[in-house]
């Protein structure tokens, strides 16, 4: 490292991380020395999960060497991050070394706590992570087996969660997949929402509740999962609904990684805490978050980590290259994020809105050709986004 050169260290080689390490390695070279650290070589692409459960496929084609889709100008460091200290400037590896910073980028994702919800590791099954699937797909291929459905229950366990469209994908998709299996009539399908509605955004939530009541899925809202009772099936809610189920999926508890939290920069679940629009912390400016990591109210998605990334790097371009000052970096960000929801096992509808701006009203119609282009995404994702070209 050169001393004359700003020390820019970005936290996770993920879809946030990577797209910040690109643009910075491209357009502040001569200013800054960037590292990413990132825990795993590879990027992984999660918006294929769901259609895992179904497809069978094996998952080798949603992972991407992180060197490889990352700017030859910026260094990489393999290591977990295990501390972080704001006002020393430092982040401190499992190993014991550690590394100095001017200027933080953090975008680590987030972290599946278990054990945030009694019963949750005995009595559910997901699809939030590979190990998961394999494990819900021995779990479905037994309900097959048996022939005499059942109750399928599928929901969340906790709020904050990413991707607030995998659920709805999860119980459409495996909707789909009980009518070609002929359980579907023997089968009661259930949604647990923590909310008031089956999606957030209201304009959106109309025609998705829609679908549910054509397609014959009990919506339960206000369903905060309290615990899950695996002797007797049951799934218990805090404000004491009680649901018997044959199969239960859930989308995990997540919470803000372990190195940030009792750090001055998070709440009181890990999310970092930034200002909605310039994604800087407020108390410590020279450190930026995005993506899953970050506090916003947003939907945490790989969409709106990218948006995000562009964001914050390109106001720390124009900081290193002394465009602008650190108090005044600029409202980038207007919270965009778009979803590409599958309907079905060969359909989809697609979201797109921000902060102030629904979903455009075409998006709500299911069809064929949004599905393909969620097939082919990840193309799109390795060659195209993660290079912050687009
Ligand atoms: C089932 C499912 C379906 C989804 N579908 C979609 C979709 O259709 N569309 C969409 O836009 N989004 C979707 N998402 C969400 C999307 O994948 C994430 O929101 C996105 O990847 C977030 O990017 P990120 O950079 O914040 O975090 P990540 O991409 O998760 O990257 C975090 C990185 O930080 C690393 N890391 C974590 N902790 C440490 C540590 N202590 N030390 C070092 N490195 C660390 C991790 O290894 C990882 O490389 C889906 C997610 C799931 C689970």
């Amino acid at each position: 490292m050169s001393i004359d050169k700003s020390k820019v260290v970005i936290l996770g080689g993920g879809t946030g991380g990577v797209i910040v390490a690109n643009l910075l390695g491209r357009k502040a070279k001569k200013q800054a020395d960037v590292t990413l650290v990132s825990k795993q070589d590879n990027v992984f692409y999660e918006a294929d999960l769901p259609y895992r459960i179904f497809d069978r496929k094996s998952f080798k084609s949603q992972y991407k060497s992180v060197r490889k889709v990352v700017n030859n100008n910026v260094s990489i460091l393999k290591e977990e991050v295990v501390g972080l200290d704001v006002d020393n400037k430092s982040v401190s590896f499992k190993g014991g070394s550690s590394i100095p910073y001017d200027y933080l980028v953090i975008s680590t994702g987030a972290h599946y706590d278990y054990d945030a919800v009694p019963g949750f590791k005995e009595g559910a099954y997901h699809y939030y992570n590979e190990e998961g699937i394999h494990e819900l797909r021995k779990a479905l291929d037994e309900f097959v087996e048996q022939g005499k459905g059942g109750n399928i229950v599928i929901g969340i366990a906790d709020l904050p969660f990413k991707c607030p469209v995998a659920p709805l994908e999860g119980v459409f998709m495996t909707e789909h997949f009980l009518r070609r299996k002929k359980l579907r009539k023997t089968t009661n399908l259930h949604y647990l929402s923590p909310i008031g509605g089956a999606f957030s955004i209201e304009q959106a939530n109309v025609h998705i509740e829609k679908k549910f009541a054509k397609k014959g899925i009990n919506l339960h809202t206000f369903f905060n999962t309290e615990t899950i009772h695996t002797d007797r099936k049951v799934v218990e809610s805090l404000e004491g609904d009680e649901l018997e189920y044959d199969l239960l999926i859930m989308v995990p508890p997540h919470r803000g990684q372990p190195f940030l939290h009792g750090t001055p920069i998070v709440d009181s679940e890990g999310w970092v805490n930034v200002n909605t629009k310039t994604l800087q912390n407020e108390d410590y400016p020279n450190v930026f978050a995005l993506g899953d990591a970050a506090n916003l109210p947003v939907s945490k998605a790989g969409s709106s980590a990218h948006y995000q990334a562009m964001a914050a790097a390109h106001n720390l371009i124009d900081i290193l290259k002394g465009k602008m000052d650190i108090s005044q970096v600029k409202e980038r960000y207007n919270g965009h994020a778009t979803c590409l929801v599958m309907t079905s096992l060969t359909s989809a509808m697609f979201f797109d809105f921000n902060y102030n701006r629904p979903p455009f009203g075409l998006g709500y119609i299911s069809n064929r050709l949004f599905y393909y282009i969620k097939k082919y995404q990840r193309f799109l994702y390795f060659y195209g986004f993660l290079s912050g070209r687009m």
